[in-house]
C-alpha cells in the first residue's frame, strides 16, 4: 500500500459524499491506483456507517473501521493509524475544513522532498473571534510550556512516512493528543501555511467543554510547567505569608512600627483576615486542581485501557503493531 488516508466521522453524513467526491480523484492522480482511505466511523447515530459501507461497495480502497461506541475525535484518529498499512500515511478532518488540495501539497513534500511529517499550519480560521483568541492562547502556551517543541497553530491535519506512523504507534500511552506525539517524535518535519475555511456541512462536533478537555489533556500529556508553577506558587505564598504574620505581629505588640501609617491594634482588621484567608485557600484550590489534572491522566495510563474498541471492520484492513487499540471481536465485511 502506497498511500493511507485516516479520516474521523462522527455524524458526517452531510460532509462525507463531498469529502469522498474532493478527495479521489485527488488521490488517483497523485498516488497512482494503490492508495487507501480508512473511515474512522465514531458510533455516528446518523447513516455515517451506511455511507461508508456504500462507498467500499463502490470502490474497495474505500474502508471502515466502525468503534464500538463515541470514543471522541482523537481515539477515532488512533484507531484509524492502527490500521493504516500506508507507506505514506495522511490525516485529515471529514468535514473539508482540511482542503484536499492542502493535503495534496503535504503528501507531496513527504513523498518527493524528503521530509519524514509535514503538517498543515493554519494561518487563518473562520472562526468567532472568541474562539480565535482561545485557540490562538491555546498553541503558545502550549508552544512555551511543552517539553519539547510544539508547533503553533497546527492540528492533526498532516502526512507522515511508515517510520514516523510506527514510532507514533508504538508510543504506549492511552490518553493521546496526536498533534502532540507527532512533534514528540521529531525526525525531519516541515510545515505548510493553510486557511481553515468554515465548516459547510454538517455540524461541529466540539462544544467549549470537548475543547477545554481536549487544551487540558495536551497540557497534562506534555507539560510539567503546571505542576511545579503549583509548588512554585505554594512557596511564593508560604514566604509571603510568613512575612505578613510576622510584620502584624510586630505591628501588634510595637505600635510604632505601622504598616503604612496602619496600626493593627486599632481595629480587628477583619478586612485584611479576610483577603488573606481567601487568597491562600484559592490559591490551594488552583493548586490542588492541577494535581487533579495530572491524576486523572495518571489513573488513565494506569489503567491501560486501549483508546478504543473497534466493533466493524470494512474491507481489506489489517492491523498494525501497536496495543492502543483493541480489535479482536471485529467482524470484517467482504
Ligand atoms: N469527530 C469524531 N468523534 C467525535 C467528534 C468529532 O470522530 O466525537 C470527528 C469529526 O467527524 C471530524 C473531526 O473529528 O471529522 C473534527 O471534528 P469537528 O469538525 O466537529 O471539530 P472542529 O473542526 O469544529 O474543531
Ligand atoms: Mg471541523
Amino acid at each position: 500500500m502506497h498511500f493511507s488516508l485516516v479520516v474521523p466521522c462522527y455524524n458526517e453524513e452531510d460532509a462525507l459524499p463531498h469529502l469522498l467526491d474532493a478527495v479521489t480523484p485527488l488521490l488517483d492522480r497523485e498516488a497512482g491506483a494503490d492508495w487507501e482511505i480508512i473511515l474512522v466511523n465514531d458510533a455516528s447515530s446518523d447513516r455515517t456507517l451506511d455511507l461508508i459501507m456504500q462507498a467500499h461497495t463502490r470502490d474497495a480502497r474505500i474502508r471502515g473501521v466502525s468503534l464500538s461506541r463515541n470514543f471522541g475525535h482523537q481515539p477515532a484518529v488512533t484507531c484509524g493509524l492502527a490500521f493504516a498499512s500506508g507507506e505514506i500515511v495522511g490525516i485529515m478532518d471529514c468535514d473539508l475544513q482540511d482542503a484536499p488540495e492542502a493535503l495534496i501539497a503535504l503528501y507531496r513534500r513527504v513523498r518527493h522532498d524528503g521530509y519524514d511529517v509535514c503538517f498543515a499550519v493554519r494561518r487563518r480560521r473562520q472562526s468567532g473571534w472568541l474562539m480565535e483568541l482561545c485557540y490562538k492562547t491555546f498553541y503558545r502556551l502550549m508552544h512555551g510550556l511543552s517539553e519539547h517543541p510544539w508547533p503553533v497553530d497546527a492540528g492533526d491535519f498532516s502526512v507522515f512516512n511508515r517510520r514516523v506512523h510506527l514510532a507514533i504507534l508504538a508510543l504506549p500511552e492511552t490518553v493521546r493528543v496526536l498533534r502532540g506525539l507527532r512533534s514528540w517524535v521529531g525526525f525531519r518535519q516541515c510545515e505548510i501555511p493553510v486557511d481553515r475555511p468554515a465548516r459547510t456541512h454538517g455540524k461541529t462536533k466540539y462544544s467549549w467543554l470537548r475543547l477545554l478537555a481536549l487544551a487540558l489533556t495536551s497540557l497534562t500529556g506534555f507539560s510539567y510547567v503546571p505542576l511545579r508553577l503549583a509548588s512554585l506558587l505554594g512557596l511564593g505564598m508560604g514566604c509571603f505569608s510568613l512575612l505578613l504574620g510576622g510584620l502584624f505581629l510586630f505591628n501588634r505588640l510595637f505600635p510604632k512600627f505601622t504598616i503604612l501609617s496602619y496600626w493593627i491594634g486599632a481595629n480587628p482588621g477583619t478586612t485584611t483576615v479576610i483577603l488573606y484567608v481567601s487568597i491562600v485557600s484559592s490559591m490551594l484550590f488552583f493548586c490542588l486542581g492541577i494535581m487533579g489534572e495530572y491524576l486523572v491522566v495518571m489513573l488513565k495510563e494506569l489503567k491501560r485501557r486501549p483508546a478504543a474498541v473497534a466493533q466493524l471492520i470494512i474491507g481489506d484492513l489489517r492491523p498494525q503493531p501497536s496495543q492502543v487499540v483493541l480489535s479482536a471481536p471485529a467482524s470484517v465485511q467482504p
